[in-house]
């Protein structure tokens, strides 16, 4: 088992460090960024005498490799994000793949380097057999950890020769994912005047301000899960992070803090400005503004009728394994491309339990059976 291409192609990808930035400082430079990774995997995809293209910014590039085929009907874009998160607190080498108990260790084992492992085996073995029937364009696309830069680089490239459908390879435990909701990042900012803490009553207190907008957030929260369909179907809000002051004694004069809003297929970002907007808007928050509010992944919502979920469904049952589609709780770049238009599911080996942890892995098993799905969906015009 451990000698099957993809459990070799997965090793090597775990031993070069793609570690997304994150916006962060104190990442030591020699693990941070795609761009080793995509050398290794452009050498590869040549070898197997493909055209690779870098897109996007040289310091975290993004590859797209095509192979096509006389007459194939349909089109398919694989994508398998390049970037891992980062790897404090890891209790294992992150950078050292090892295998024990069918179990492949190390940082991205299954989130997502599995996956493309899995393509690229099953591109070569296609290929080598010559029984490629549709074209393919195999992604590598950089930070989908946080901002999907590379999906939009890519989706800006490809925008005159576009895919038929998408499949994005996640740990989804090998179920066919077609919905899950997009995700908003916000900061919200409380204003106040300093003064010495001896003396409270000349400042004007902004962590005191921006505790009360905390509440609001909370009470807001409740109504977005009240007034939801049940289940895991609701949109969300959590706040992650909170900051402000600069000592005890000093009355602070700003304090902001970070919200995660996850959000369903109808709604859109004016919407859910204005939804934080009119939380905001009680007297005592008048000090309290939205500093700024982002989309960092949209929300994938895919029509069970698409000929990609029948393809897709055909693949798995030819494996043996659950054909019913599934929503996943996680944001993933299947969003970006569903917005644009092109049919996307999401679909990888591993669970999204081990993904991002101190001791990620996957199970080799896993990472095969994908790897005889993706040779199923290539072989099929
Ligand atoms: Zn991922």
């Amino acid at each position: 088992m451990s000698d099957a291409p993809c459990i070799r192609y997965l090793r090597d990808y775990i031993a070069i460090p793609s570690v997304n930035p994150m916006r962060r400082s104190d990442i030591p430079a020699e693990i941070i960024g795609e761009a080793r990774y995509a050398d290794w995997l452009q050498e590869q995809l040549r070898r197997l005498q493909l055209d690779v293209e870098r897109v996007g910014d040289p310091r975290r590039p993004s590859l797209i490799a095509e192979a096509r085929v006389p007459g194939a009907k349909q089109t398919v874009l694989c994508a398998s994000h390049l970037d891992t998160v980062p790897v404090d607190g890891m209790q294992i080498d992150p950078f050292d793949p090892q295998i024990k108990d069918g179990r492949v260790f190390g940082r991205g084992a299954c989130d997502t380097k599995a996956g493309m492992a899995a393509l690229v085996a099953a591109l070569e073995q296609v290929l080598a057999r010559g029984t490629l029937r549709c074209n393919v364009q195999l992604v590598g696309e950089a930070d989908e950890e946080l901002e999907s830069l590379g999906a939009r680089a890519v989706l800006q490239h490809l925008e005159a020769r576009r895919p038929d459908w998408v499949l994005a390879t996640e740990p989804t435990g090998l179920r066919m994912v077609t919905r899950h909701k997009g995700v908003a990042h916000a900061r919200l900012l409380a204003h106040g005047v300093a003064a010495h803490a001896a003396q409270p009553n000349r400042g004007e207190n902004a962590i005191f301000r921006l505790a009360r907008a905390a509440l609001a957030m909370e009470a807001l929260a409740t109504r977005l899960v009240e007034s939801g369909p049940g289940g895991a179907g609701h949109a969300t809000l959590s706040v992650g992070t909170i900051e402000g002051g600069s000592a005890p004694n000093v009355v602070p004069a700003e304090a902001s803090l970070m919200l995660d809003r996850r959000f369903l297929a109808h709604e859109d970002q004016e919407e859910i400005r204005a939804q934080i907007g009119q939380a905001l808007d009680q007297p005592e928050l008048e000090q309290v503004t939205l500093d700024w509010l982002r989309i960092e992944k949209l929300p994938l919502a895919t029509n069970e009728d698409q000929a990609c979920v029948q393809r897709c469904r055909q693949a798995l049952s030819n494996a043996g394994l659950d054909v019913r589609s599934d929503q996943a709780f996680f944001g993933t770049d299947a969003g970006i491309f569903s917005r644009h238009g092109i049919p996307s599911l999401v679909l990888g080996p591993g669970s999204i339990d081990q993904a991002h942890t101190e001791n990620e892995w996957v199970e080799a098993d896993q990472v095969s059976r994908m790897s005889e799905i993706c040779v199923a969906l290539f072989e099929n015009g």
